[in-house]
């Protein structure tokens, strides 16, 4: 251990390395799978793991997506003997995330008595969803580990919204359990935190800035005054209050819908250097990663959306009046997320699972995650199952999967993919060529999102911050976990009482004339070749340097760290990457890659939010309806 890891407590007995490397997870993934019979599946009753409480590497947790890549990667196919599990089932899903179950809840409300079997890779159900669940003195501490928010839910299709309302969630009552006033409360506000390896010195500045990033501002400061506490030169000064401040249509010549299409073909990058007369690196260095929420960098992002969907600085340039800033005082949350719309769905597929029929005691609810997949029950979840083939055979399905090494082999009715559409072509070899060469364009963005529990958040407190963007810095984004009470849930409200401090980053590749899709890929395998240690080290560098001045010590405030790692992160959007692809306006036109990918194959079909281009929630839910319908159509 050198002396610089022992400082930022690298050997600390934190809770993070019970689950790291697949070692733990696999040891508990066994703990709690039950045994299958060679001809019959068992009931597990056993007292079981609780996968939300898993600390250290999770997301796509090591173990995950080692049969997957043997499949697709090394082109096996020989797990051994194969097993046959008796059980008929009337429908098997492949992924148990929002979309898969979802597909179980439509097909249930047509077929109350169908027997469903869902599968999954992970060892919790939820895909992105999941839930993050910390413990200390006591007390619980929730977040989200991938999926957050539902973004702008009475815009949501009536099939999402009434699937929504059946599961209990109420929009008006989830949209009050944000505290968005605490932190203002605690005159916290955010900031731009400049690291000194790449500004030359460490600096924390308050953000203030109006049509420019999305994000708690603070009305104290000035834009001139935030600026000049730049580490930047002078001339890059002076670009930057330029481009904050511009106020003149700078494309008087072209209309309303010319400047729109302008900006959709054109990068953000470009648009600086066209339109705001930008030459100074410091600046571009600045805005470089504020776009990399979208998975890129500005010079790879349209210059619509990054100002539309990111808020990046100079929209009064484009001339156009429509946009006002989103309202982010609307947001519908749970404190795990959206990884209680999942709990919601489980709990109405599997009643034994949890106590409670409400939207406010799911929150709290203890899951008893022995009871996911038992034979009295008309729905089953099998988690740690990676599905290795789904195929037509006579008037039905077989499905085979790999779950601790060994291979069974399922029959079912109907079957509906719902995981990524990349592993679709290798799971279902009997699909057309073109169809498996339009499920491959789909690329997920990768994403990589992380939680640290910390036993005070004074800091924070005597910095005046809740959040930072950090331009050049490992983690881009770093903050104050959202404040949320709902269902018995109440989180931190004084600086002395332990908190989640999350902190994201989006791997990309910058300015080397890389398409979206190359650049997730390469972004996918940083996020699968980089070890949980270079994380910890990263997270407990960058925490020491934002907040070691105002009496935070790494190696003595972190109470616990998971590493949230999306290697395939959100669905690839083909209205996000105007710079690559064509925008056919309408999201089912028969052109877009994703909209020939869905075709059903005889008894099976296709869900998941790539099948929609779409990474949000709605999407998902959307085209598990469609997935749905098209079997009941068969
Ligand atoms: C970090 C992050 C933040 C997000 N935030 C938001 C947000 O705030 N709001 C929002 O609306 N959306 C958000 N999203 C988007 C999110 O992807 C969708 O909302 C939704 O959860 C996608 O659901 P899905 O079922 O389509 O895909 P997934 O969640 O990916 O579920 C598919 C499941 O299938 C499994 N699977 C794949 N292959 C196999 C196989 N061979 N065998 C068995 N199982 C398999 C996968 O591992 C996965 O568990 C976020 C995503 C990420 C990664």
């Amino acid at each position: 251990m050198t002396k610089s890891d022992k400082k930022l407590g690298m050997d600390r007995p934190i809770t993070r390395r019970d689950f790291v490397h697949g070692v733990g997870t696999i040891g508990a993934a066994v703990a709690f799978a039950g045994p299958l019979s060679a001809c019959g599946e068992k009931t597990t009753s056993k007292p079981t793991e609780y996968p939300p409480k898993f600390t250290g590497m999770r997301g796509n947790h090591d173990s995950s997506f080692t049969v997957a890549h043997a499949l697709s990667r090394e082109g096996k196919t020989d797990w051994g003997p194969v097993q046959n599990i008796e059980d008929q089932y009337d429908l098997v899903i492949v992924g148990a995330g929002i979309s898969g179950l979802a597909a179980a809840c439509f097909y249930r409300q047509k077929r109350p008595d169908a027997r469903i079997l869902i599968l999954d890779n992970h060892d919790d159900f939820g895909g992105h969803a999941k839930r993050n669940e910390f413990e200390i003195g006591g007390r619980t501490y929730l977040t989200h580990g991938g999926s957050m928010f539902l973004t702008s839910p009475y815009g949501y299709s009536d099939v999402v919204k009434n699937l929504l309302s059946d599961l209990g969630v109420d929009f008006s009552r989830l949209v009050k359990s944000v505290d968005f006033g605490l932190y203002a409360r605690h005159g916290l506000y955010g900031a731009f935190h400049f690291n000194k390896e790449k500004w030359g010195r460490s600096a924390t500045v308050g953000a203030s800035l109006s049509y420019a990033f999305n994000g708690p501002e603070n009305p104290n400061i000035s834009a001139k005054e935030m600026i000049d506490q730049f580490p930047v030169s002078q001339k890059a000064r002076q670009e930057l209050l330029h481009l904050f401040t511009i106020e003149a249509d700078q494309l008087p010549d072209l209309s309303q819908e010319e400047k729109v299409a302008y900006l959709k073909k054109t990068s953000y990058r470009d648009f600086l250097i066209q339109q705001i007369g930008v030459t100074e690196q410091d600046v571009f260095d600045f805005l470089q990663d504020h776009t990399a929420d979208m998975g890129l960098g500005i010079e790879a992002c349209d210059a619509y959306l990054a100002m539309t969907y990111a808020g990046m600085p100079g929209w009064p340039a484009t001339g156009i009046e429509t946009y006002e800033k989103e309202d982010l005082t609307g947001f519908h949350m749970f404190p795990d997320g959206n990884a209680s719309v999942t709990r919601l769905m489980v709990r109405s597929l599997i009643p034994d699972v949890a106590p409670g029929n409400t939207m406010e005691d799911v929150v709290m609810a203890p899951f008893d995650y022995g009871k996911l997949d038992q034979s009295s029950s008309g729905v089953r979840i099998r988690l740690n199952s990676t599905v290795i083939n789904a195929s037509n055979d006579g008037d039905g399905t077989q499905i085979s999967y790999v779950r601790e090494e060994k291979a069974y082999r399922v029959k079912a009715k109907k079957c509906v993919l719902a995981c990524n559409n990349a592993v679709i072509p290798y799971i279902c070899p009997e699909l057309p060529d073109e169809q498996k060469e339009a499920l491959s364009n789909q690329v997920r963005q990768p994403i990589l999102s992380n939680r640290v529990l910390v036993k005070n958040w004074h800091a924070w407190k005597e910095l005046g911050i809740q959040e930072v963007l950090a331009p050049g810095g490992f983690h881009t984004s770093i903050g104050l976990n959202l404040p949320m009470n709902l269902g018995g849930y109440s989180c931190p409200q004084e600086p002395d009482e332990p908190t989640i401090i999350g902190m994201f980053r989006y791997p990309h590749v910058n300015n080397e004339g890389l398409t979206a899709q190359e650049q997730f890929r390469m972004g996918r395998h940083e996020l699968l070749t980089t070890p949980f240690e270079d994380i910890e080290r990263h997270i407990r560098t960058e925490l020491d340097e934002l907040l070691g001045n105002h009496g935070f010590n790494a190696a003595e405030d972190i109470e616990a760290i998971i590493v949230n790692r999306w290697a395939h992160g959100y669905a690839y959007s083909h209205n996000f990457h105007t710079l690559f692809d064509q925008d056919y306006d309408d999201p089912d036109d028969k052109r877009y890659p994703h909209v020939k990918g869905r075709k059903p194959i005889g008894n099976i079909s296709i869900a998941n939010s790539d099948s929609g281009a779409d990474a949000m929630l709605e999407c998902a839910i959307d085209q598990a309806y469609r997935a749905v319908s098209e079997l009941q159509a068969v």
